[in-house]
């Protein structure tokens, strides 16, 4: 479907252009020793004893998502120019997604080679295990050493296949509420990368259950707002790097280096003013409750339809206002399609909760125990959309006459 016929939305759209590894064998060892070597960091500059610093960690995630970024933009590209690729074809989309998983992994595991290791990913090795999936590991296998050796910083003989399926399997850790997990969708917004639309690597950090630390990589976001614009031609350059870090605020950068600078959340607190973002996909977000939701709080604008956690990194630095998302009844969010972008609408001077007004507990392991659905916005703005959605959904559950 062309990304353009629902007139009533503004759609951002864009085409922009250990064979033994013993470093790494060690890594992967390390998960077996978690407990015993955790070492939090104390930060120096902090008068309070207990306030951790992250910024080893930060480092090392906003590195594994640009290379992981760099991975996903080079499969885009040959999807989108290939002529005999079919865009129903998920392969791409496969490749891309295991690819992405074993470039963030590795990279954590070789910036941080004296901290215990848990990923929460959302990919596992057992279809890629299967003998019909013989080519695709080697492709997958091919793309991650090519996108290492490119980068030029680890010094490693290319990794076997055997290598890339272990390392796939790091991520299979169940998080919870002690210690430290990564938490990572190596791509979200399957069906925008797809498309050739908005994808995003999306790498969080928690520590005791809570979300201390967050990097969204955005290749196909543009560096320019997308709140107010009506023409997708004059979107500009792409490739947005925000990241956050608790009490430390919410930076942007372009992913091709740029000096990061402090973003905000809108401070409107007039609704009028206040454009919302919500999914591209109907499935995944009912617009007709979003958009009653909307009309009742008052906002003017249209909805901003776009895929991926790329939503809430344009929220926090102030695109629109507002994001609501309500999947069908019954569906489980996974914490890794939420736990980058939480921290990074907090940091930013905004607020996530559930449609209760419950904020998002990411300490219950792989998914969201939740209320209804998720809802974004600034501080001032929280207490009228709160009543908005409560209002619209007790509407909703009325019988019709
Ligand atoms: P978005 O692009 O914001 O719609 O979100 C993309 C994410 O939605 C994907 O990473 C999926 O994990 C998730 N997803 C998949 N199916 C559903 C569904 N039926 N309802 C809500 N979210 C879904
Ligand atoms: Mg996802």
């Amino acid at each position: 479907m062309a990304p353009f016929i629902i007139a009533s939305a503004r759609l951002v759209h864009l085409n922009p252009s250990i064979k033994s590894n013993p470093n790494l064998l060690s890594a992967t060892k390390s998960l077996f020793t978690f407990k015993s070597s955790y070492s939090p960091i104390v930060s120096s500059s902090s008068s309070s004893a207990v306030s951790m610093s992250y910024d080893k960690q930060l480092i090392a995630a906003k590195k594994a998502a640009s290379l992981a970024a760099r991975l996903c933009q080079k499969v885009q590209k040959g999807l989108l120019e290939s002529d005999v690729q079919s865009k129903s074809d998920k392969s791409p989309v496969t490749v891309a997604d295991y690819g992405s998983q074993v470039v963030v992994s590795f990279v954590l595991q070789r910036e941080l080679p004296s901290q215990a290791f848990s990923l929460v990913a959302e990919e596992e090795s057992g279809d890629l295990r299967k003998e019909e999936s013989q080519e695709t590991l080697g492709r997958i296998t091919k793309l991650v050493n090519d996108t290492i050796a490119n980068d030029g910083t680890y010094n490693v003989s290319p990794l076997s296949e055997a290598d890339v399926l272990r390392i796939i399997d790091c991520g299979t850790s169940e998080g919870g509420s002690n210690g430290q997990h990564w938490v990572l969708d190596p791509i979200d917004g399957t069906k925008g990368f797809l498309r050739g639309d908005q994808y995003a690597i999306a790498l969080g950090l928690l520590d005791e259950g809570k979300v201390v630390l967050g990097v969204l990589a955005c290749p196909n976001l543009p560096l320019e707002s997308i709140g107010s614009l009506k023409d997708q031609h004059a979107l500009g350059k792409a490739g947005c790097l925000f990241s956050a870090q608790l009490s430390c605020g919410t930076y942007m950068e372009s992913l091709d280096g740029s000096p990061p600078v402090k973003v905000h959340v809108s401070d409107t607190e007039n609704p009028e003013d206040a454009s919302f973002f919500e999914s591209y996909e109907a499935a995944h977000s009912s617009h007709s409750l979003s958009g009653a939701i909307a009309k009742k709080l008052g906002v003017k604008a249209p909805p901003v339809r776009i895929d991926s956690q790329a939503k809430y990194g344009a929220l926090s630095r102030g695109d629109g206002a507002i994001y609501l998302r309500f999947p069908n009844k019954g569906y489980r969010e996974k914490i890794w399609d939420h736990a980058a972008g939480y921290i990074v609408i907090a940091e930013a001077g905004g607020v996530a909760s559930d449609a209760g007004g419950k904020p998002l507990d990411f300490s219950k392991g792989r998914y969201l125990d939740l209320d209804t659905g998720i809802i974004v916005t600034n501080q001032k703005l929280m207490p009228a959309l709160l009543k908005a959605v409560q209002d619209s959904l007790k509407e909703q559950a009325l019988p019709s006459l």
